[in-house]
């Protein structure tokens, strides 16, 4: 089973899909993502426990 991350579930307004095997590399991605998109450079605990509550089982 896939995980995925729809990041408009975070809040921001962008129809942006993360998908991956693994929790930790949805995770990896999603903070690339939120650096090269979102133009956010710090990846806060807070941050990460948000979007790991927003992945799901696909
Ligand atoms: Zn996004």
């Amino acid at each position: 089973m896939a995980k995925v991350l729809h990041c408009s579930d975070l809040g921001f307004d962008c129809d942006g899909v993360i998908r991956a095997k693994t929790e930790e590399e949805v995770l990896k991605q999603a903070a690339e993502h939120a650096r090269t998109v979102h133009n956010l450079q710090t990846v806060t605990d807070e941050v990460v426990a948000k979007v790991r509550s927003a992945i799901r089982d696909e």
